[in-house]
Parts: C-alpha cells; sequence; structure tokens
C-alpha cells in the first residue's frame, strides 16, 4: 500500500496534517519534529508508506540512499555546526524494542550545541 489513512506521517505527507518542512521531493518530505531533543530535531520520512527499518529490502536501496545522502546538507541548512566538532546524531527506532511510537519508517536528525533535552 502506498498510503495507509490511519498514519499521521501519510497524514502529513499528504498535507492533511500541518508540519514544517525541511526539504520535499517526489520521494521524500523532511520536516520538524514536533517534540525536539536538541536544537535542531526534523525528521526524513519516504512519501510512500513504509512501517519501519525491518520492512527494508535491496529494493529500497536507491530511496534509501538518496534518503540518507540528504542528510550532511540538511543538517548544516538547519543550524547543526559544521563536523568535527559540530556534528548530529542519526537516529532510526525500530519496532518496540527499539522504542518505535510512529509506524511509517522515519530517520531522525538531531544537532546544535548542546545540552539538549534528550539524547
Ligand atoms: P519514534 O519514537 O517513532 O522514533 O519517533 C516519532 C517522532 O515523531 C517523535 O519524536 C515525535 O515527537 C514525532 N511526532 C509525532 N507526531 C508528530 C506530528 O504530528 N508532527 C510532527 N512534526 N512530529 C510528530
Ligand atoms: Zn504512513
Amino acid at each position: 500500500m502506498t498510503h495507509d489513512p490511519n498514519c499521521i506521517f501519510c497524514k502529513i505527507v499528504q498535507g492533511a496534517i500541518p508540519s514544517r518542512k525541511v526539504h520535499e521531493d517526489d520521494e521524500i518530505l523532511a520536516f520538524h519534529d514536533i517534540n525536539p531533543w536538541g536544537p535542531v530535531h526534523f525528521l526524513l520520512i519516504p512519501k510512500v508508506h513504509i512501517a519501519s527499518m525491518a520492512q527494508l529490502d535491496e529494493g529500497h536501496a536507491g530511496l534509501m540512499g538518496r534518503l540518507m545522502t540528504l542528510i550532511p546538507r540538511l543538517a548544516l541548512q538547519e543550524g547543526c555546526r559544521p563536523y568535527p566538532q559540530g556534528g548530529f546524531r542519526v537516529v532510526v527506532n525500530t519496532g518496540d524494542d527499539g522504542l518505535q511510537e510512529v509506524q511509517h519508517l522515519h530517520v531522525h536528525v538531531i544537532g546544535g550545541p548542546r545540552p539538549w533535552k534528550k539524547g
């Protein structure tokens, strides 16, 4: 299924729930997390509904390669300081043991000067 009508991030993709966008292209949306851990905290998601990282296979290599390689540019754009003094954390919570709350694959990017609220 491309979209899950009950999925909060699919609703963000479709514009039914507003978000503060960081980046959008044909396949990928990035937007600010509503409850940021640090000065910079945004999420990157594939526009298609993929429940979690556990569902990925080799067919997703292109999509996930494009998603991951957007991170350095977007991190600097959103206020992360340059590597190596700056940098950022990249987190993908997966499943119950991974403390995943929203069941649509998302990659957290958190950065900016510490201290952070979490992480
Ligand atoms: P998870 O625990 O699943 O890895 O993270 C889900 C993240 O989505 C949390 O950091 C939470 O703050 C964020 N989030 C949940 N609902 C919304 C929403 O409606 N809008 C935005 N922008 N972020 C959300
Ligand atoms: Zn979804």
